[in-house]
């Protein structure tokens, strides 16, 4: 834990939120701070790191579970699931989190822009990614 990071400051009980999820792993709260939606929530792990990349299997997979049963309450027919990795992609809390954000209309949620780059070659970072066998 560190005293300076939010996330490790709520897990250990130190800040008020509205719980939406609660396991011996994972934490789920309704975003007041900063809400893009009605019902939109943040989950993350217990344990600090600083984003999926560090997180364990198992809190990695019970937190999208957690955001599974939770987006089930919620009862929005659209939402985004997502996690900001890293500064350049908007990630300003430094512990791993997603965020659920009900989409309730055009203008209520996240804005997501579909931004194709055709003709785009993945070049050598596709070649980093494809596994070596071929595709069905
Ligand atoms: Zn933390």
């Amino acid at each position: 834990m560190s005293d300076d990071c939010i996330l490790c400051r709520i897990a250990a009980g130190a800040v008020a939120v509205q719980l939406v999820a609660d396991t011996p792993r994972i934490i789920g709260v309704l975003n007041t701070l900063e809400p893009f939606s009605r019902g939109h929530c943040v989950f993350f792990p217990r344990k600090h790191a600083e984003n999926l990349l560090e997180m364990e299997d198992g809190d990695l997979a019970e937190m999208l579970i957690e955001i599974r049963d939770v987006a089930a309450k919620v009862g929005a027919d659209s939402f985004n699931v997502l996690s900001n990795i890293g500064a350049l992609a908007g990630q300003t809390v430094f512990h791993a989190h997603m965020h659920l954000i009900p989409k309730w209309s055009e203008h209520e949620g996240l804005v997501y822009r579909r931004e194709p780059r055709h003709g785009l070659a993945h070049g050598e970072v596709g070649e980093r990614v494809v596994l070596g066998r071929p595709s069905v």
